[in-house]
């Protein structure tokens, strides 16, 4: 259903929201399937609901810089960026704070947090009226093209709230620049071009030099310290056995008893942390079946178990 913008249909949005269900949400790049970033189950629909063969970090967005910086530990760099392009296209990978709530799976495991405001009239009246991060996703179905105007939108979510913010100034993706590693590094190119942000903050490294991943692009996926063991059927010597559903099989923790995938996907790096500990040589996953949600955790698993890229 698409919603022209007025007190009611904001006041809707929030209680959606508040809920832990999903919203349709116009932002100057594209539209965006928003969910409360804090909120684990809202996330796991995001996930859910794109179909997507896998899961990537979301960029988290805010309404103020005051509220983002009570996630991610700020520094001179975002400062002078978020000064300049904010709000707008511009997406920065900061370091997470320990104190943040936003939910682990937003950003699949990660010890960072994409961040931005969003330049939309309608976005900044939400987040401002919420007061809570909000992770945006583009707004398509798994193989479509991201949405450019409400119609779109819900041509791919027909039951979905969407909020009408009129067609999208950029229509393209914001850019992403990840001010952990040692020099800003540009991850993806987007609305805010490379050579102006280099006007305000000198040279910008590309995630690839001479076939050589940058660190920017290694840390953008999670893995344990301990070796994983998928598709298991039980601990081997010295292993943790991380469960799925009703199993025989004696298991430290198990990602769903009831075998849901979306209490699956919950659950996921909170265990693997939990589990990866110096006191176990490796964690053994068991089989996850590979419908719905489940093929993309699947596809996280099997990443967060290949050969480390260092
Ligand atoms: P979008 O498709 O516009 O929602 O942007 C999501 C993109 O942001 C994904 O492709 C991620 O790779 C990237 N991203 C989100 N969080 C992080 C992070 N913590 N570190 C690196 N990249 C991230
Ligand atoms: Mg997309």
């Amino acid at each position: 259903m698409i919603v022209t913008p007025s007190p009611q249909s904001l006041e809707l949005a929030i209680t959606i929201l508040k809920k832990g269900d999903l919203i349709g949400l116009p932002t100057e790049t594209v539209y965006g399937l928003a969910g409360d970033a804090t909120n684990d189950l809202a996330v796991a629909k995001i996930f859910e609901s794109k179909n997507r063969p896998s899961i990537n970090p979301l960029i988290i967005h805010g309404s103020s810089q005051e509220t983002l910086k009570n996630h991610v530990e700020w520094n001179t760099f975002a400062q002078l960026l978020a000064d300049s392009f904010w709000p707008g296209p511009l997406t920065l990978v900061l370091p997470r704070k320990a104190s943040s709530s936003i939910s682990l799976l937003a950003s699949c495991g990660l010890e960072t947090l994409a961040v931005r405001i969003p330049n939309h009239p309608v976005a900044l009246n939400l987040l401002s009226a919420i007061t809570k991060p909000l992770a945006a996703p583009s707004a398509n179905r798994s193989g479509r093209v991201s949405s450019t105007r409400a119609e779109h939108v819900e041509e791919d979510f027909p039951t979905l709230v969407i909020l009408d913010g009129g067609d999208t100034t950029i229509g393209l993706e914001s850019t992403i620049l990840d001010l952990t590693t040692p020099h800003p590094t540009l991850l993806r190119p987007g609305g805010i071009s490379r050579e102006e942000l280099e006007e305000v903050i000198g040279p910008i490294s590309l995630p690839t030099t001479g076939g050589i991943k940058a660190p920017g692009m290694m840390k953008s996926h999670y893995a344990p310290s301990l070796p994983l063991r998928l598709n298991a059927l039980e601990a081997r010597t010295g292993e943790a056995f991380l469960g799925f559903g009703p199993t025989l099989a004696q298991s430290n923790l198990n990602l769903s008893v009831t075998g849901d995938l979306r209490e699956a996907a919950v659950n996921l790096f909170k265990m693997l942390r939990l589990l990866d500990r110096k006191d176990f040589k490796g964690i053994a996953v068991a089989q996850i079946p590979t419908q719905g949600l489940g093929l993309a955790l699947n596809d996280r698993l099997q990443r967060a178990s290949a050969p480390r890229d260092i």
